[in-house]
């Protein structure tokens, strides 16, 4: 998420952190009643109990740890730390059997302002093709950054490293765990679907925009953009939809959270319009080329670009579950034969080019 220029989320500025804090409640405590009793026989590790679509809370755990690790130094773009992480989600795409986009490699590299042969950044994009003649060249995207803000100034406890767990190591192990998903369904669905994880976020939107120009796949064949920045923290039990009222995906995806409770999700509808949250993160680029976007949020927070945005504060088992209602919400749209639309608040707020 970039800071806003107009409307800085500090503390005490304006209660919006009030709000975040007022929203947030404390996590379940385990319930440690199913240990075995002393002198019994031990038990096997149990498997992990998968969300949805075999998405668990042991490996969104696995990836924030990797992304959000000291050696990666806080992925700014460019860094070595960031292209370990574009290469890290690559493998994980390979790894899911997923192709690259048409023409281009997993690992889409693109050239930043300024120039230079080594001004560059990498965005990792991978696809799923989908099954149905007519549908298959019509993609959903799904969108999560991958670079934070690098070393800075240090905090009160002499930490340089704005390690970015949340912001957004929590939504590049969304996606990855989506793409999984999606390459689990045992039928292909019918729209092919596309897995982007861009870079130079913090910097200006720079790699969404890149994927949108040239990343293989024409913005007239893009339906849906799906983004996901900064989902692991605060009230455990809701997900923001940003762009809720914008277009038919915000209903959709509510409609599909009350279907399943096993989600412990409720939908929100923007509860910060004076933040213009929608107009900061990557689903932006992609309501500016005309397709309808959603952006799942779940608020800033005291560490919010701050180095103790770290590992240990993430709540991995909500980037599980908001990971598993994305996954549902993608594969309902790759399945529909009418592609999503705007509305007419979408059109008023966003003013998308007619396609
Ligand atoms: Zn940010």
């Amino acid at each position: 998420m970039q800071s806003g220029p107009r409307h800085p989320p500090r503390a005490g500025r304006n209660g919006f952190v009030a709000v975040i804090l007022a929203m947030t409640t404390l996590p379940a405590i385990a319930c440690r009643s199913d240990l075995p009793a002393a002198g019994s026989a031990p038990v096997a590790a149990a498997e992990p109990r998968a969300v949805v679509g075999g998405i668990t809370e042991s490996e969104v755990a696995d990836h924030v740890a990797f992304l959000a690790s000291d050696r990666l130094a806080g992925r700014a773009t460019p860094s070595p730390g960031l292209e370990a992480a574009a290469r890290y989600v690559a493998a994980e795409f390979a790894g899911a059997g997923l192709e690259p986009a048409p023409g281009r490699e997993l690992l889409q590299w693109y050239a930043l302002p300024g120039g230079g042969a080594a001004n560059r950044a990498p965005n990792a994009v991978g696809v799923l093709r989908g099954a149905d003649p007519d549908l298959r060249d019509t993609f959903v995207v799904f969108t999560a950054h991958m670079d934070h803000v690098g070393i800075g100034a240090p905090d009160a406890s002499g930490d340089s490293i704005y390690n970015g767990a949340d912001d957004d190591a929590s939504g590049t192990a969304a996606l990855i765990e989506i793409a999984e998903a999606f390459a689990a369904v045992p039928e292909r669905p019918a729209r092919s679907v596309a897995f982007v994880a861009v870079s130079g976020e913090e910097l200006g939107l720079f790699g969404s925009r890149a994927f949108i120009e040239h990343g293989g796949i024409a913005v007239e064949r893009m339906v849906a953009d799906v983004n996901i920045d900064m989902i692991g923290r605060n009230s455990p039990d809701s997900v923001v939809a940003i762009g809720m009222a914008y277009s038919d995906l915000g209903a959709r995806l509510a409609r599909i959270v009350e279907t399943r409770p096993e989600l412990g999700l409720t939908v929100v509808d923007d509860p910060w319009p004076e933040e213009r949250f929608f107009f900061r993160s990557d689903h932006y680029n992609f309501a500016a080329a005309g397709i309808p976007a959603l952006f799942l949020f779940a608020g800033v927070h005291e560490d919010y670009h701050r180095p103790s945005d770290q590992a240990e504060r993430i709540d991995a088992g909500k980037i599980a579950r908001v990971a598993g209602a994305a996954f549902l919400l993608g594969l309902a749209v790759a399945n529909d034969r009418e592609p999503p639309g705007w509305t007419a608040a979408g059109r008023s707020a966003v003013r998308p080019p007619s396609r």
